[in-house]
């Protein structure tokens, strides 16, 4: 076969004058394909070589080789892989076989800016050699056909394409770029390792340089000030150094990795120092196929709190590097987890747009939120070393050192994320609505009977009092100021344990849990107390005499008290305090509406109910006092303050404490 020059098929044209026009603000990425093409040509023959082993030709040492040559201008990749013929070539390379990138060119409108935006949806591959090359040469031999066989390929990237036989007695494929004038610096060693440690180093396949050394220039004259040399420069030593790592321990099997291994990648990837509390490690198959290994971090980082903060985990595709901290693959609430997704159906080129709306990303993201809730549960599951039982029978469980050893060694895992990232996690109950029952059984709270953040609803549901019809729970600024708040007053009395809420996350959280398991969570702070079934006849009867009774004053009250309160009224969730103030039911309470307020962010003005005690000697005295509204504002105010909020006008409130004082 002779020369022949043919015509680039229409979309191919179309393609390229937009890789060259808009892709040369990221110019880099060419490599990154070129080499994922020598890979994915290497996969094939191992491939093809399992029914037919004579393809390797006795070399089954499969490699891609980058070289340059600064006085050619050219940078040359060199595979042997499967190769082409004659024929493929001028398929594969002049016309685009998939119908996926054929849809999109025919979408491209010629307008630069909305066409590079779309670019993003699709691998421009070979093709990208041309943002950095204005001629690209292609020889090539298929795996399996004679030397003289090989096929040579020339284009510089415009209407058309050369296509020659050629001899080449190398199985495999060099794609020559003759660099163009502004792309020279990727004729240097470090420029291009660069770039492929920053986007190949997982390719499992070795990538080769030949190994440059430093030599001084020849001596010309020996008294000249400078040694008498002419500048020396890097050269070649002929021996040739793997330049990746050459190893994708997420597409390992399994059984192959150490736990050493898992959590070296895991120091490496995450920049910790620690060993993470857990990972999982899947490689999922179905409708979408992707890999997945992630780790779940024994301490929080400084900026955990920023939702706007990058998440950790890294985007393959097909084991070539595509992004890190690809926010898509994970919802915000699982910010903390780190690790790497590789999929073979995303295309290489894929823009964080497209990742946002990619039913492929859509999949990913669901497994791996499975995967980590997963996790979490078995840390839960094992926080605690289990107990021997000893069955009816009287047998003891036999367990063998080693169980004790791996269970001592899970013990408190959970405890520790816990206390890292519990806040972080609650997140999910607003985020996630499809997992907001698991993310609830994982939640864990201090209570009014237990100091340490480990009550589960279960927990707490395991011990409810007979006649306990809802979960209670009481939202404050901080420990202290909810274990002493009146308003669990009556609850202690009553022996009714509370689920304390501090973190700040909580109100917000909660209101997108409205029960667990079929009990609902009730605010003790919000609406009036129902104690239902807990509160006895002579109790509920001596409350509605009282209310009766306080009828008049509490219509003072509410006059006296008009711009402050919504409502006054008598309460029996108090014990030992005069007064406390609750919200209307489904009212925002009074630390979010602080909360937001204090952020900077609009908050409507709560208004909040005054509840009296009527059994206490400070509201009885109200009545007929002279005193009457300084008494009323100081009860209003005070019960502000006993939940951590501050008087509006504190100056005189302690104007007229102090008035009463004297
Ligand atoms: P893609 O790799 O996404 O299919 P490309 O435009 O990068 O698209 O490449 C088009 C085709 O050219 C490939 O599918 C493959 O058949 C062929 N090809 C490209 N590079 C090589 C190579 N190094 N060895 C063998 N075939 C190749």
């Amino acid at each position: 076969m002779t020369k022949q020059t043919l015509s680039f098929q229409t979309e191919v044209a179309q393609l390229l004058h937009l890789v060259t026009h808009s892709l040369y603000s990221n110019k880099e990425i060419f490599l990154r394909e070129l080499i994922s093409n020598a890979s994915d040509a290497c996969d094939k023959l191992r491939f093809e070589a399992i029914n037919d082993g004579g393809l390797y030709e006795n070399d089954t040492d499969l490699k891609v080789k980058v070289t340059f040559d600064k006085d050619a201008k050219t940078l040359t990749i060199t595979d042997n892989g499967i190769g082409m013929s004659t024929q493929e070539a001028i398929d594969h390379l002049g016309t685009i076989a998939k119908s996926g990138t054929k849809d999109f060119v025919s979408k491209l409108s010629g307008d630069q800016k909305a066409d590079s935006q779309l670019i993003g949806q699709f691998g421009v591959g070979f093709y990208s050699g041309f943002i950095v090359a204005d001629k690209i040469t292609v020889e090539s031999r298929r795996a399996g056909m004679k030397a003289d066989e090989g096929v040579r390929w020339i284009s510089g990237g415009t209407g058309d394409f050369e296509v020659e036989n050629i001899t080449r007695a190398e199985r495999g494929t060099s794609v020559i770029l003759h660099l163009r004038d502004d792309a020279m610096d990727y004729c240097s060693a470090w420029k291009v390792k660069g770039i492929i440690n920053k986007y190949s180093d997982h390719i499992s396949l070795p990538i080769l340089m030949e190994k440059e050394e430093w030599k001084d220039g020849e001596l010309i004259n020996p008294n000249d000030e400078n040694g008498g040399r002419q500048p020396g420069a890097m050269v070649k030593t002929g021996e040739w150094e793997t330049v990746n790592k050459a190893n994708a321990i997420w597409a390992r099997t399994k059984k192959d990795i150490t736990p050493d291994e898992y959590t070296e990648f895991y120091k490496q990837i995450s920049h910790d120092f620690e060993a993470p509390l857990a990972y999982t490690h899947n490689r999922v198959e179905g409708s979408t196929e992707y890999t997945q290994l992630l780790y779940i971090p024994g301490k929080a980082p400084f900026d955990l709190y920023n939702r706007e903060k990058s998440a950790g985990v890294k985007l393959y595709v097909k084991r070539v590097f595509i992004m890190d901290d690809a926010e898509a693959l994970l919802p915000t609430y699982l910010r903390f987890v780190k690790g790497v997704v590789d999929s073979s159906d995303l295309p290489l080129n894929v823009s964080r747009e497209l990742l946002q709306e990619s039913r492929d990303v859509k999949a990913i993201r669901e497994g791996c939120t499975k995967r980590v809730l997963g996790m979490l549960e078995d840390l839960a599951k094992h926080d605690k070393l289990p107990e021997a039982t000893t069955s009816a029978e009287g047998v003891t469980d036999v367990v063998t050192e080693e169980e004790k050893a791996e269970a001592a060694a899970n013990a408190g895992k959970f405890t520790k994320f816990y206390n890292e990232f519990g806040a972080v996690l609650k997140e999910g109950l607003g985020e996630d609505y499809a997992n907001k029952d698991r993310i609830a059984k994982l939640l864990r709270f201090a209570t009014s009977t237990t100091d340490t953040v480990s009550v589960s609803f279960a927990d707490y549901k395991a011990r409810m009092k007979e006649g306990q019809e809802a979960i209670y729970y009481i939202t404050a600024d901080n420990a202290a100021a909810a274990k002493n708040s009146p308003q669990l007053e009556v609850f202690k009395k009553k022996g009714i344990e509370v689920l304390l809420m501090t973190d700040r996350v909580d109100e917000w959280a909660l209101n997108y849990l409205q029960d667990f398991d079929g009990t609902p969570l009730q605010s003790v702070a919000k609406g009036a107390v129902d104690l239902g079934k807990l509160q006895d006849e002579a109790e509920k009867k001596a409350a509605e005499e009282a209310a009766e009774a306080f009828k008049p004053l509490l219509a003072k009250l509410k006059e006296a008290l008009k711009d402050k309160a919504e409502d006054v009224r008598v309460t029996t969730r108090l014990v030992d305090s005069p007064a406390c103030l609750v919200v209307q039911d489904h009212g925002m309470s009074t630390q979010l509406a602080r909360m937001l307020k204090q952020a900077g962010q609009a908050a409507p003005d709560v208004k909040p109910v005054l509840e009296v005690n009527a059994e206490h000697a400070l509201v009885k005295k109200l009545d007929g006092s002279v005193h009457f509204n300084d008494l009323a504002h100081i009860l209003f105010d005070q019960a502000l303050l006993a939940e951590g909020g501050l008087p509006e006008d504190p100056a005189t409130y302690v104007k007229r404490v102090n008035a009463l004082l004297m």
